[in-house]
C-alpha cells in the first residue's frame, strides 16, 4: 500500500495553465500532468483536471489498496466525487512537505520552459510577487500574452457538461466526433450542457469521445451466441418483438438483451440467452 499526494500550483496566477502531481513520499515517485491556458468548451475544468489525474494513476500504476491525501481545492471538485464514487480510500489533506514542493517546481519548470527567466523563483511562499513578475513578463509581448494568458473563462464554466455512457435504445444517433451513425441498441456517450440559456445534447461513439466518461448507466453482457462470445446491452425493451431464442415476445418495459452479429440486431430475454452454451 502506498500514500498518495494530490495537490495543484499555479492557479492563482493569471498567466499559465495549472500543473497537477501525484506524488508519493515513501518512494519518491512524481508524476505531473500541466493543464492548458485553454481548450474547447466540450469539459469543464474540473472534468479535465479529474481526468489528467485519472491518468497520473494509470502512469502511477496506482491502485485502489492505496491512500489518497488531496489538496481540498475547487479544481478537484469532480475528482473527489470520481474518487469516492469508484470507492478510493481518500480524504482531504493540507498539503505540504514533497507534493508541495514537486508542484511548485513543476510549475516554475513550464514557466522557464516557455523562456521566463530561471533564477526569479517563488521565495518563502510569497506568490503573490512571483506570480506579478510572471504576469509582467508574459504581458511584456502581445503574442506572449495571447498564448499564455490564462483562459478564465472556461475555468468559470460550471461542470455542467456531463458526459454521459448509456445506450441509443431503439434509435440511431450521429456520432458528433466521427459523423458516422450509431445504430439502435448500441453503446454511447451523451453529452448535455446549457449555454446561454440554449439545451445543447451530442453523442458520440465511446471510442470517439474526447472524454471518458464519469457517469455510467450501460449494463454491458455477454452472452454465447453461436459458438461465439457476443457482447451486448441488457435495456428496458421499448416494443413488443420475438426473443432470438424462445419466439416468445417480449415483454415492454422488462430487460431484454440487445446485440449485432454480423450487422443484424438479435434480441431477446436475457434468461434465454444465459442457457446457451
Ligand atoms: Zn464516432
Ligand atoms: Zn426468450
Amino acid at each position: 500500500m502506498k500514500t498518495w499526494f494530490v495537490e495543484d500550483a499555479g492557479g492563482g496566477c493569471q498567466a499559465f495553465g495549472e500543473v497537477v502531481v501525484l506524488v508519493c513520499e515513501e518512494t519518491g515517485e512524481i508524476y505531473s500532468a500541466r493543464v492548458p491556458v485553454t481548450w474547447n468548451n466540450k469539459m469543464s475544468w474540473e472534468e479535465l483536471v479529474c481526468q489528467l489525474m485519472v491518468e497520473l494513476m494509470q502512469q502511477a500504476g496506482a491502485t485502489k489498496e492505496d491512500q489518497y491525501l488531496v489538496c481540498s481545492g475547487n479544481i478537484f471538485h469532480t475528482y473527489h466525487k470520481w474518487l469516492s464514487e469508484q470507492g478510493y480510500n481518500w480524504q482531504t489533506h493540507k498539503m505540504d512537505g514533497l507534493a508541495h514542493d514537486a508542484a511548485e517546481s513543476s510549475f516554475h519548470q513550464m514557466v522557464v520552459e516557455a523562456g521566463f527567466p530561471e533564477h526569479i523563483k517563488l521565495i518563502e511562499r510569497d506568490y503573490r510577487s512571483y506570480y506579478t513578475d510572471i504576469e509582467k513578463w508574459v504581458s511584456l509581448h502581445p503574442e506572449r500574452k495571447k498564448q499564455y494568458w490564462k483562459d478564465r473563462e472556461v475555468r468559470k464554466k460550471p461542470a455542467l457538461p456531463r458526459y454521459l455512457l448509456k445506450s441509443t435504445m431503439n434509435k440511431a444517433r450521429v456520432c458528433y466526433g466521427c459523423n458516422a451513425v450509431i445504430p439502435p441498441f448500441s453503446p454511447v456517450v451523451e453529452l448535455k450542457f446549457r449555454k446561454d440559456g440554449r439545451k445543447f445534447r451530442y453523442f458520440f461513439h465511446p471510442e470517439c469521445c474526447p472524454v471518458q466518461p464519469l457517469k455510467s448507466t450501460l449494463h454491458q453482457i455477454e452472452v454465447a451466441w453461436q459458438e461465439q462470445t457476443l457482447t451486448g446491452i441488457l435495456v428496458p425493451c421499448p416494443e413488443e418483438v420475438p426473443c432470438a431464442i424462445c419466439d416468445q415476445l417480449l415483454e415492454p418495459g422488462k430487460k431484454a438483451f440487445y446485440a449485432y452479429h454480423k450487422n443484424e440486431l438479435i434480441c431477446g430475454h436475457p434468461e434465454c440467452f444465459k442457457g446457451t452454451p
